[in-house]
């Protein structure tokens, strides 16, 4: 994964690690430990379903530190979400009907302590939806993003064929503020990685990384990764960077 520093110029722009060497960080530790890597995904992998919630004011106030997936419909977050955890059905409950316009909290960390929420955000964009229930939902998504307290960073699934759409960058213009003091991390997934074929893919990041570029500041932590839940290119890489935010961020 590559992380935006402020001012970046083409020239000095790191390369995202899972683009040059998709499996560099799946490597055991020599010492026959877990990597960092491995350890990330057995915590990721904790992921159990908390609550569900249809309005703000239902989603349970936390100290917990929180991570919100956030995406156009059909992205792939759910599949993202389920790769993470390395469970099939796990955000499958924001797939079924009359779950779909609902905030789905899951609790990660040891059952006693946990240490961190996802929260999967419904996806937007839905043509299927009615104007009313999609402007209601745009609201909530955009107040949840806005002032949720506990609210830790932000994995955007955007996909790598499409790119940023007007809903992507609104949604980015939404959190601007928060991502940009660094209160708020955010990590763009470029999904589907697979469909693509490597020029294509280095397109694809680099365009990301012009339009994260206009958000980057001198405190945002912004990164940008190609993933595929299919060639789980890109899963480890999201697995460390949430174990990050989630223990290295404590305030
Ligand atoms: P969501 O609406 O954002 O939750 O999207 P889904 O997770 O349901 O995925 C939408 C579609 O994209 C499904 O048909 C998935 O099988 C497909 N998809 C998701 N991730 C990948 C991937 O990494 N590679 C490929 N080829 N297809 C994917």
């Amino acid at each position: 994964m590559m992380t935006l520093a402020p001012a970046m110029t083409d020239k000095n722009k790191p390369k995202s690690a899972s683009a040059q060497h998709p499996s560099a960080t799946s490597v055991a530790s020599p010492r026959g430990g877990v990597s960092p890597g491995q350890a990330a995904l057995a915590w990721t992998h904790t992921a159990r379903f908390l609550t569900t919630a249809s309005q703000l004011k239902e989603v349970p106030a936390t100290a917990l530190p929180e991570m919100a997936f956030v995406g156009r419909s059909n992205a792939g977050k759910s599949t993202a979400i389920n790769r993470l955890a390395q469970q099939k059905r796990l955000a499958f409950a924001s797939k079924t009907p009359g779950r779909t316009q609902h905030i789905n909290l899951f609790e990660l960390g040891p059952k006693d302590a946990p240490d961190a929420l996802f929260a999967d955000l419904p996806g937007y964009g839905y043509a299927a939806v009615a104007r009313g229930a999609k402007l209601r939902w745009q609201q909530v998504m955009a107040d949840y993003l806005q002032l949720r307290r506990s609210l830790s960073g932000i994995v955007l699934m955007i996909d790598s064929r499409l790119g940023a759409t007007d809903l992507d960058r609104q949604l980015m213009s939404f959190i601007a503020q928060r991502v940009g003091s660094g209160e708020v991390k955010l990590l763009v997934l470029l999904t589907k990685a697979d469909k693509l074929n490597r020029k294509e893919a280095d397109a694809a990041l680099a365009a990301m990384q012009a339009l994260l570029g206009e958000y980057g500041t001198e405190t945002s932590d912004i990164g940008v990764t190609l993933f595929s839940a299919l060639k789980k290119t890109g899963v480890e890489d999201a697995a460390l960077a949430l174990h990050g935010w989630a223990h290295r961020s404590r305030k």
